[in-house]
């Protein structure tokens, strides 16, 4: 059966919808990543199981104010940190600043 990182799952999204989105000088793919691996590297992981590509989460580990505030923490910083030094050359034109 596999098994989802709520972490994860929640992490993305939040990032998603928030302003820490708008931290990020440049929004490319490769950022965006940087900032979600760095995000849950500090972070515990939380694996739930899965049945046919439907992910069942404990509703839980969502309504948890600790969890979101602790990612939401970690995400900004991570934003900031890559917003300051992208692992990529900040006139690369494959970076998508608009
Ligand atoms: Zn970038």
């Amino acid at each position: 059966m596999p098994i989802v990182n709520v972490t994860e799952q929640l992490a993305m999204q939040i990032l998603q919808d928030s302003e820490i989105y708008d931290l990020l000088k440049c929004k490319c793919e490769q950022c965006i990543s940087d900032v979600l691996a760095m995000t849950l590297n500090r972070l515990p992981a939380r694996y739930v199981t899965t049945d046919a590509g439907r992910v069942f989460v404990n509703v839980n580990y969502y309504l948890q104010p600790q969890l979101q505030s602790d990612i939401v923490t970690e995400l900004t910083r991570s934003a900031l940190q890559v917003a300051n030094h992208p692992h990529h050359a900040q006139t690369s034109k494959a970076a998508d600043t608009q």
